[in-house]
């Protein structure tokens, strides 16, 4: 018989959130803490989102999202979860790029960043000075004209090689290209140029358990296996929600499912006015990516490599070359022990940003030999770091936009939510109909594991004044 994963749930609350990302579990916290009835539906069997993990045969764990965030998360984690989460994230001290222009280390932090620009791009002081505040200076207020390019265009006229080393991670850690807003990479890179990249240590399956277990502990009547079909709309209010085909009511429903399909199909146009939904209609899905998770054998070490390694063979940086199928830029996340103390294994995983479509439409067979492919062509890169990399392991997985899609139900297995014009149509929901609330990934600023936390926690605010 199969089990009935809404087994006495209430038949009213007064949030119920669609989806479990790190926004969909930091609004659910918030609103919890603040007194109100919260029920969290998850349609896969874990908490997180793009925040998970996997286990295979041999004692591998594979993290997908936990290659790197900025110093602002454990603040985020202190106010709104709990000082033991905050407590566990540290910085990452080796960033490694290597491409044909050029080959360093750094911690990527302010002073770092100021040193390598002036020793190994020779770029004065003063500039450097003025390019970084330039982007403090910048906020979601500012002309949204200027897009990346001229920006980078005003401070290194003609240098590419610097256009690489600042915007390479960046491309990687939202999807963002040349010709987004420069506000939008502003915002980013100064968060991570605050104080370098951290990571949290004991693993994403420790995070996400800690967070499971606070989120219980305030209430929350969390359900996994439960996938949203419809929200429930009465009069352009919310009545609630329909999961695994059972209705349960709503004064307020937050999705952090994706943004284009909460409206499209979760809603509906026929709720919204027709000039809403011809905005939503122009908001672009970001890219989608694809791992290689390489587990290494139980007993086989691997030498200091860096902790995220930025390779590529492409002549300079390009953001089509970057997302093409066969494209030779990745980011290898090197996992040794010290990820989760206590543990001797060693995992890499690596990177890429793709495009749906190059993926979507492969037969079977096409598809299974392009994954092959996929994995060899990134063992052969890896082997100029790690030396007889295909004798140390002895398991090997790929992920497509397919599969992100699959575990995330995000629209072409978008990465990192929408384009920057998502915001703007995530955050005007409200207006349309009274109680229904968006969360997640948007706007390249609100995505990564900080972005998407913290967005969780303003639009916790909305729904706690509109319930009020
Ligand atoms: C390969 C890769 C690497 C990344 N690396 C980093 C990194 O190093 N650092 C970083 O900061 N960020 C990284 N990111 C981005 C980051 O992981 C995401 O931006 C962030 O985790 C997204 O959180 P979110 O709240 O938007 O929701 P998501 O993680 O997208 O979760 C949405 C949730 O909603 C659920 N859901 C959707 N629809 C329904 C429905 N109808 N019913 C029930 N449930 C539903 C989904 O199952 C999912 O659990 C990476 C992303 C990818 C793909």
């Amino acid at each position: 018989m199969n089990r009935d994963w809404l087994k006495d749930t209430k038949s009213e609350y007064d949030v119920i959130v669609i989806g479990s990302g790190l926004a969909g579990l930091t609004c659910a916290n918030m609103l919890a803490k603040g007194g109100h009835s919260i029920l969290l539906l998850e349609h896969h069997y874990n908490l997180g989102g793009l925040a998970t993990w996997f286990k295979r045969k041999g004692g591998h764990i594979f993290d997908i999202s936990l290659h790197g965030f900025p110093v602002g998360m454990i603040k985020t984690c202190r106010k709104y979860w709990n000082p033991e989460i905050a407590d566990s994230i540290v910085q990452l001290k080796g960033i490694r790029l290597d491409n044909p222009q050029f080959s360093l280390t750094t911690t990527y932090d302010s002073d770092d960043f100021k040193r390598v620009m002036q020793e190994h791009f020779k770029i004065p002081r003063e500039t450097i000075d003025n390019f970084v505040s330039a982007l403090r200076g910048m906020n979601f207020y500012d002309d949204q004209t200027m897009t990346t390019r001229e920006l980078f265009e005003n401070f290194f006229p003609g240098r590419h090689d610097i256009v690489r080393m600042i915007m390479e991670p960046i491309t990687y850690a939202n999807g963002s290209t040349l010709d987004d807003p420069a506000i939008t990479y502003g915002i980013v890179f100064s968060n991570f140029l605050n104080k370098g990249v951290y990571t949290f240590q004991g693993g994403t399956d420790k995070i996400i358990g800690m967070m499971r277990a606070e989120l219980i502990k305030n209430g929350v009547d969390v359900r996994t296996k439960c996938l949203v079909g419809k929200i429930g709309i009465e009069d352009k209010k919310i009545a609630g929600v329909v999961a695994n085909g059972k209705m349960i009511k709503g004064k307020a429903v937050v999705s952090n499912g994706n943004l284009l399909s909460t409206i499209h199909k979760l809603v509906g146009d026929e709720n919204f006015s027709e000039s809403f939904i011809e905005e939503a209609k122009k908001v672009r899905l970001n890219n989608s990516s694809c791992q290689v998770y390489m587990g290494i054998k139980k007993g086989e070490k691997i030498d200091y490599i860096g902790d995220l390694l930025f390779t590529s063979e492409a002549e300079k940086f390009d953001s089509e070359e970057l997302r093409s199928k066969n494209t030779t830029s990745r980011t290898f996340s090197i996992y040794y022990p010290q990820t989760r103390p206590g543990s001797d294994m060693y995992s890499i995983v690596a990177s890429s940003n793709a495009n749906y479509n190059d993926w979507a439409n492969l037969s079977e067979e096409k598809y299974r030999a392009s994954k092959e492919e996929l994995i060899q062509r990134t063992l052969d890169a890896l082997e100029k770091y790690v030396p007889k990399i295909r004798d140390k392991v002895d398991y090997l997985e790929a992920a497509t936009p397919k599969t992100f899609q699959r575990y995330t139900l995000h629209l072409s297995g978008a990465s990192f939510g929408t384009k920057f014009e998502g915001l703007k149509i995530s955050m005007g929901l409200p207006k349309e109909i009274l109680g229904l609330f968006h969360t997640g990934s948007v706007g390249i600023i609100m995505s990564g594991w900080l972005g998407a936390a913290n967005y969780g926690v303003i639009v916790a605010n909305d729904v706690d004044k509109f319930l009020s």
